[in-house]
């Protein structure tokens, strides 16, 4: 792909593994509807690639964060038979745009809708998510009365169309179940009272496919994480089905030089060599999305285990090796090599952060290569 931006670092994309671990899900779950979220460039993998990988196995509901990411996945699928929500808070005002590229915003307020409506230009219809909160506390109607407001308000209107209802787990990958059971029998509770048919419903998120797929009430998922084949709940939760992770990351050596005992590399210099020893310098930082917390993790080259030393700069990290290699080896910093190999997991496990943070902090700079 234009010989990689003229520069050796790149995240290759395994869509068929996408297309497997969508195919997985459905069938453990038993759902016939996927709403594949999409949102931050489906989690640094590239939604419009994502998105028609996904549309080829049927898959025909995305969902996005915010009208950018909507308008751009509709005009980068050119299959007219799909639907897009917006799972964020958005701007009312906008609400022209999202329906003229007919995207479907989450709601879960009367006066968002009835602001958006003002927007709205004649003859332009607005379908709506639903949102309901009933314990993450981000957005959605957090009683009964205020959603049989809102959905009553909804129907009654020529121009807005009810296209979902959902709510949002905040605990579904944890050991305790209180916490999500009392969330799910909330949700039940208030949509079948407002009576809300069933085909509207949709709630199961990674870890309740995963972990709760007993408990799931609808036909349908609404998962992120798994497609890209990594599990939420790690470490403490065993994924009952394998995943296939989607996203390896790729440099190549640069440089090697020989650093002589005592000699240090990178910022403030926290790194010394004891004795004398081979490094390579290679064409990734910060700046890429290979996090500075990311100092002293593993890198593999040729199948062995190597070690990024000193501090992550913002284009470069200084990595140890064996024996001299030549410029150009390849290196893996996420991804196989030999028997050996490093999980989006390890690396946020290392970094103390999750796998979305890190998927999605893959920044434009690096080329995605997809096979
Ligand atoms: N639904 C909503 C409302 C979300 O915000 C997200 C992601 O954060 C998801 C579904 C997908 O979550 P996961 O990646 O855990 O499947």
């Amino acid at each position: 792909e234009e010989r990689l931006k003229l520069r050796p670092t790149w995240l290759e994309v395994d869509l068929s593994a996408i297309q497997a671990n969508a195919q997985a899900i459905m069938q453990t779950t038993g759902a016939k509807r996927l709403i594949a979220v999409v949102k931050a460039n489906a989690y640094g993998h590239g939604a419009v690639r994502v998105g028609q990988a996904l549309y080829d196995i049927g898959v025909k509901d995305f969902a996005v964060a915010t009208v950018g990411e909507g308008i751009e996945l509709r005009q980068g699928l050119v299959a007219t038979d799909i639907k897009i929500s917006l799972l964020g808070v958005q701007p009312a005002e906008h609400a022209d745009i999202m329906a003229q590229y007919h995207l479907q915003p989450a709601v879960g307020d009367l006066d968002w809708l009835k602001v958006a409506k003002s927007h709205l230009n004649s003859g332009q219809v607005l379908g709506v998510q639903l949102a309901v909160d009933t314990g993450m506390g981000r957005m959605g109607a957090e009683s009964l009365s205020e959603l049989q407001e809102l959905y009553s308000y909804i129907e009654a209107d020529a121009s807005l169309y009810l296209a979902g209802v959902f709510t949002h787990f905040a605990t579904a990958d944890d050991l305790n179940q209180n916490y999500y059971d009392s969330q799910l029998q909330k949700f039940m509770s208030w949509v079948q009272t407002a009576g809300i048919p069933e085909e509207y419903w949709h709630l199961a998120n990674s870890g309740s496919a995963l972990f709760h797929a007993q408990q799931i009430p609808t036909h349908t998922i609404r998962v992120g994480s798994v497609l890209y084949g990594y599990n939420p709940g790690a470490p403490l939760l065993t994924s009952p089905i394998a995943l296939k992770p989607a996203a390896s990351l790729y440099s190549e050596i640069g440089a090697v030089h020989q650093l002589q005992a005592g000699q240090s590399v990178s910022y403030g210099a926290t790194y010394q060599a004891e004795h004398p020893q081979w490094v390579a310098t290679l064409p990734i930082g910060y700046a890429d999305g290979y996090n500075r917390r990311l100092g002293g993790m593993n890198v593999l080259v040729n199948g062995q285990v190597e070690q990024v030393i000193g501090r992550v700069t913002m284009d470069q990290i200084i990595i140890t090796l064996h024996q001299n290699e030549p410029v150009g080896t390849p290196v893996v910093l996420l991804g196989k090599s030999g028997q050996n190999q490093i999980t989006i997991e390890a690396l946020a496990d290392y970094a103390e952060t999750i796998p979305h943070e890190l998927l999605t902090e893959f920044s434009a700079r690096v080329p995605r290569c997809y096979r």
